[in-house]
Order: C-alpha cells, then sequence, then structure tokens
C-alpha cells in the first residue's frame, strides 16, 4: 500500500470530492480520507439548487464565481457520467424567485433594473408564471425568473466526483478519521489518522464544519460555525411543479421521479441534528402557501444538515500563508453544490503552484482582520 502522495483531501463531502477529482484529472497521487461515509454529512442534506443569481447578490465578490461554476455543469455532468457511469441528474430548467409582498415585489423588481445586476433574468407576472406553473398559489403577485439557475442530485455529484476520482487513479478510504496534521518546520508532511501516518507535501483541509477542530490543533484559527438547516421531501403522483419555487424562507425543488424537495430551516451555532417538528411544521406551512396542492401529496422523510458558515459569509479557499502545502477549502455555506466545481479547480491550481486571482477574496489571512 502507497503511504506517500501528491496530495491529501481531508473530507469525503461535495468539496473535498471535487478536488480530489480536479486533481486527479491532472495526474496527481491523490488520497481522499473520510471518517464516515462519503457525502453522510451537509453534501447530501442539500436540496441540490445551482442558485447562483437566486442566492447572491451583485456585490457578493461570490457572485462571479458562482456564476463561472455554474456554467461548468452541463459538461461536467457528462464528463462524470463518462467516468463514474453515475448521473448527477442535472436539470436545467430554471428558478422562480417568487414575492409574496409588496415589498418582495418591489425588492425583486429594482434588483431586476439594477445595472449592477446581471441582464439575465426578468420579471414574469402571475398570469405569466400561471402559464407556465399553473398550480402555484394565487397568493404569488409576480417572480423573478431565472433561467439559468439549475439543480443536480447533491448526493449523486459528491459520489460521481469520488469514484471519478478513484477511476483516475485517487485511493479513495472511507472510516479513516484524520486526528492531527503533521509538520517539518512550517512545512507540512501529511496526516495521523487512526490507520497510522500518510504522508504528503499537500493537504487539503475540506472537512467542512469540523475543519477547524483539525486546524485548531495546529494553531490555525478559521472564523467558521454550522448553520444547521432542515428539510423534508414528499412524493407526488403527477407532476406538481417544473421550475424551482424560491421564497423567503422556504424554497420547493423537483426532483426526478416525482419527488419535491421542500427546504430550509436556519439555526446557527449547534451541531445537534436532529430533526424538529417546529422546524418541520414551519416549513410545511410556507410550502403550502406557495403551491396549495402540495397538501394532498405524500410526506417521504426529513433530515438535518450542518452548513459550514464564516464570519463574513465568504468560503476559505487558500493555501496558508505560513504553513506550506497547508490548503484549506470550506465555508461553502448554503452554496457549496454549487460551488463544488470552480473549488476543486481553484485547489488544483492552487496545488500546482498556479494560482488564480480569484482566491483573493477567499484568502485565509484575511480572519486575522476579524476579532476572536
Ligand atoms: C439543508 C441544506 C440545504 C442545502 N442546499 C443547498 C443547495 O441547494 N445548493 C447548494 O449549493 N448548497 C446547499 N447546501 C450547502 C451545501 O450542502 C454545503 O455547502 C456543502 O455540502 C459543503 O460541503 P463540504 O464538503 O464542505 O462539507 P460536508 O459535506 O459536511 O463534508 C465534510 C466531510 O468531512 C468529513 N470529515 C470531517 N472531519 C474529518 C476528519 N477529521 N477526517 C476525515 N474526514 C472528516 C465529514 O465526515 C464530512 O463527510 C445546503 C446545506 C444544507 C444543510
Amino acid at each position: 500500500m502507497r503511504s506517500i502522495y501528491d496530495a491529501i483531501v481531508v473530507g469525503g463531502g461535495v468539496i473535498g470530492g471535487s478536488i480530489a477529482y480536479h486533481l486527479a484529472k491532472r495526474g496527481k497521487q491523490v488520497l481522499l480520507l473520510e471518517k464516515d461515509r462519503l457525502a453522510c454529512q451537509a453534501s447530501s442534506a442539500a436540496a441540490g439548487m445551482l442558485g447562483a443569481q437566486a442566492e447572491l447578490s451583485a456585490s457578493n465578490p461570490l457572485l462571479p464565481l458562482a456564476k463561472k461554476s455554474r456554467e461548468m455543469f452541463p459538461t461536467l455532468s457528462a464528463e462524470l457520467k463518462e467516468f463514474s457511469g453515475i448521473d448527477i441528474e442535472f436539470i436545467n430548467k430554471g428558478l422562480l424567485k417568487v414575492a409574496l409582498t409588496n415589498e418582495q415585489e418591489t425588492e425583486l423588481k429594482n434588483l431586476i433594473n439594477s445595472q449592477s445586476w446581471t441582464g439575465e433574468e426578468e420579471w414574469l407576472s402571475t398570469t405569466e408564471i400561471k402559464k407556465i406553473e399553473p398550480l402555484i398559489s394565487d397568493d404569488i403577485r409576480g417572480a423573478m425568473y431565472i433561467p439559468r439557475d439549475g439543480q443536480v442530485s447533491p448526493y449523486h455529484l459528491s459520489i460521481a466526483f469520488a469514484k471519478s476520482a478513484a477511476m483516475l487513479g485517487a485511493e479513495i478510504k472511507e472510516f479513516i478519521q484524520v486526528r492531527d496534521l503533521l509538520f517539518e518546520d512550517n512545512r507540512v508532511k501529511g496526516v495521523y489518522t487512526n490507520e497510522g501516518e500518510f504522508f504528503s507535501e499537500n493537504v487539503i483541509v475540506a472537512s467542512g464544519t469540523w475543519s477547524k477542530f483539525l486546524l485548531e490543533k495546529v494553531g490555525v484559527k478559521i472564523d467558521t460555525y454550522p448553520i444547521k438547516g432542515e428539510c423534508f421531501s414528499i412524493m407526488t403522483h403527477r407532476p406538481l411543479l417544473e421550475k424551482t419555487i424560491f421564497s423567503h424562507g422556504c424554497y420547493l425543488v423537483p426532483k426526478i421521479g416525482g419527488r419535491i424537495i421542500v427546504g430550509a430551516t436556519e439555526k446557527p451555532h449547534t451541531f445537534d441534528q436532529r430533526v424538529s417538528i417546529d422546524g418541520i411544521s414551519a416549513l410545511m406551512e410556507k410550502a403550502k402557501r406557495l403551491l396549495p396542492a402540495i397538501k394532498d401529496t405524500e410526506f417521504e422523510r426529513a433530515w438535518a444538515g450542518l452548513r459550514p458558515q464564516t464570519g463574513d459569509g465568504l468560503p476559505y479557499i487558500d493555501e496558508h500563508p505560513e504553513f506550506h502545502g497547508l490548503f484549506i477549502a470550506t465555508g461553502h455555506y448554503r452554496n457549496g453544490i454549487l460551488l463544488s466545481p470552480i473549488t476543486g479547480q481553484i485547489v488544483a491550481d492552487l496545488v500546482e503552484r498556479n494560482a488564480s486571482s480569484e482566491c483573493s477574496a477567499f484568502r485565509v489571512d484575511r480572519t486575522y482582520q476579524i476579532n476572536y
């Protein structure tokens, strides 16, 4: 068994998987370590929206990156299918960001009209929406239609990244927990795990909301915390929706096979992943208001996951400025599925010392300006 690698990735979620895939594609010998099962955390709890414009404001430095990442999905979907045989269920039918109040209507119309916005979206009246989504509630006053915000199956995407990386020669090991990072002076040397040591001059911490615990052990502080999100799914016997419906505090994402995912609650600073009656019943009320026909559908299941959030809302995608070879890729909050392809590409560039300027807003040392 090999114990020296070009790169070791810690964490088998969508971010770790994408990094392993992009590095393996460039011919690197990669080891990916996951303490449990692949994609067992946030990456399988997500709804899978590629909501670049639905989620991010025009001034957010993440927007250009998110759009770039979103545009990678059509090619990526075909590529991953070829390598892994897995269909990531990429659906490109757009998203309706709906207004239920006067204020929301004004806000969305202003967004569309603002020169800083992207020009790819349009306002649809209730009558126009009813033509494409006839079952939508009469309470909806109109919507910003974002044709390019598609969606995927987050679980299949995560597994497809890992399996494709493996097809390209990466070693993927589940149930191995990285307990510490190994250094020689200020240069990374490898990782210490429950199965012994593995060596590499490039270690990428992509352990979601648990990244900070590993980094703390070597004195590296990052400003991250979990935001719990709950969702539920229903099964419908006839198609109720074609496009994703996105509203304040609730979205409906129609999946293949008659399933609709309804999400998501937000509770910061907790590692408790139990599903609460409060959370799910509040979502059910909001969902019924958006799509009344939902009350006759069959409840399937409910779940919770932990989004990795940061103090300033931007992810860390960078090499640590003091520890050579230590890379950090976490803090993707509500957009990790969307941002996974571009994150994998940027980290592969960083490891190859071919860093792109896109990374400046996502530097690790910006945390030094934040007061703990
Ligand atoms: C309810 C909900 C809905 C969401 N909806 C969307 C959406 O529609 N679109 C979107 O883009 N994003 C969405 N997100 C956000 C998205 O899921 C996350 O941003 C993304 O999954 C983060 O991926 P990750 O790989 O960083 O973390 P994770 O998926 O949490 O993976 C981290 C992995 O690291 C492993 N790990 C931790 N410590 C160690 C260690 N010491 N050794 C080895 N392994 C370790 C963990 O077991 C875990 O598997 C949603 C999230 C939630 C919770």
